[in-house]
């Protein structure tokens, strides 16, 4: 069971809420835009305006931002990219953060690539868990979805996760109708193994989807179909969260989770906004701008007057992008590529997914 407006109001106290009631509490924070995969849900194209190097946050700047908003009310953090781990020295950053002790969950999200080798000292700094990505179980299929050979080495970085003492991993999976919807099934398997809980994510018409059409969207209900006919009755968990995935049992116990974004967005309970590389905040991934918090803290703003700021535009949020999107009737790609060059900030890989 999910949070409902007045129950997320009531469990938050003290802490802004936006014009839905939502609280602000959990802030994704990307340190980089690039990745070293391409994979052609979320990064289709050959070339990519790159974010300027001297205007990417520093570790400090970061941590800066990062204890304001956790003075409002922020308790869990999550590290993106882009790939995370292209920054150089991460597991520094994530030894600053982890010395803020208002925050509950400090996460990485990470396409698992180069997490075999820092796995160790990434759990040494603090962090708390991790997310893999992991689309397919087939070096093939994974070569031809991402444009990299670099299959085995997330697999051993999924290994490394539960060697490194990590727990509560979590592995997603986007899901494409006709490109790995046949391996549901298989990834529980898998994610069974490797003590991780898979998440099938929805195929969604983001900034940098340019290839998204509607009838590449496996739902959630044709997962629930499709998993039901091998496994049998497939029961909701039945739990108290503002997590955007939905929880199921399947008969054996295996848990596993949908991300149905798409087709049942969760807006109502979005408790979180987005830090880019650069220092903007987004109040929604489906956001057309976002608030340039860098030129505030380099313009030496007292870390007050920023925290008022910023609890002054949460309380006039009222962002629904995926709800909006669904309600389109004739939906495509949202940004085309023009637009992208031309601004990528409107790129999900900008904007931490
Ligand atoms: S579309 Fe925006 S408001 Fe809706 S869940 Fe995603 S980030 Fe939150």
């Amino acid at each position: 069971m999910f949070f409902d407006n007045q129950s997320l109001a009531e469990v938050s106290p003290g802490v802004p809420a936006d014009q839905l009631g939502r609280p602000l509490r959990s802030l994704r924070v990307s340190v980089t835009d690039r990745c070293n995969l391409r994979c052609n849900y979320c990064m289709p194209e050959q070339d990519y305006v790159w974010l300027p190097r001297q205007e990417l946050l520093t570790f400090e700047e970061i941590s800066r931002l990062v204890e304001v908003f956790t003075s409002l009310g922020v308790e869990d953090v999550r590290l993106t990219g882009g790939e995370p781990l292209l920054r150089r020295d991460l597991p520094k950053l994530v030894q600053m953060l982890a010395a803020n002790p208002r925050i509950r969950d400090l996460a990485l999200t990470t396409n698992g690539v180069l997490f075999a080798e820092n796995a160790e000292n990434l759990r040494a700094s603090g962090l708390h868990r991790v997310t893999l990505s992991l689309d397919t179980l087939r070096p093939e299929r994974f070569l031809a979805l991402t444009g990299r050979d670099s299959h085995s080495q997330v697999l051993e970085g999924i290994a490394a996760a539960s060697q490194a003492g990590f727990t509560k991993t979590k592995i997603d999976t986007v899901v494409m109708s006709g490109v790995n919807d046949d391996e549901l099934a298989d990834l529980i398997e898998f994610g069974r193994e490797a003590d991780a809980e898979v998440r099938f994510i929805e195929y969604m018409d983001v900034g940098g989807a340019t290839d998204w059409s509607l009838d590449k969207v496996f739902t959630r209900a044709e997962m629930l179909t499709q998993l039901g006919k091998r496994y049998g009755k497939i029961i909701p968990v039945a739990e108290i969260s503002s997590a955007p995935a939905q929880r199921f049992t399947l008969p054996d116990g295996t848990v596993f989770g949908i991300i149905a974004s798409t087709t049942t967005p969760f807006c109502r309970i979005c408790d979180r906004s987005r830090l880019t590389a650069d220092g903007l905040w987004y109040l929604c991934l489906y956001a057309q701008s976002g608030i340039d918090l860098r030129r505030m803290l380099r313009a030496g703003d007292a870390v007050e007057d920023l925290a008022e700021r910023i609890a002054s535009i949460w309380q006039m949020r009222g962002d629904r992008g995926a709800e909006l999107r669904a309600a389109t009737g004739h939906r495509g790609v949202l940004v085309s590529i023009d637009q992208l060059r031309q601004d990528p900030h409107l790129e999900m890989h900008t904007r931490g997914g």
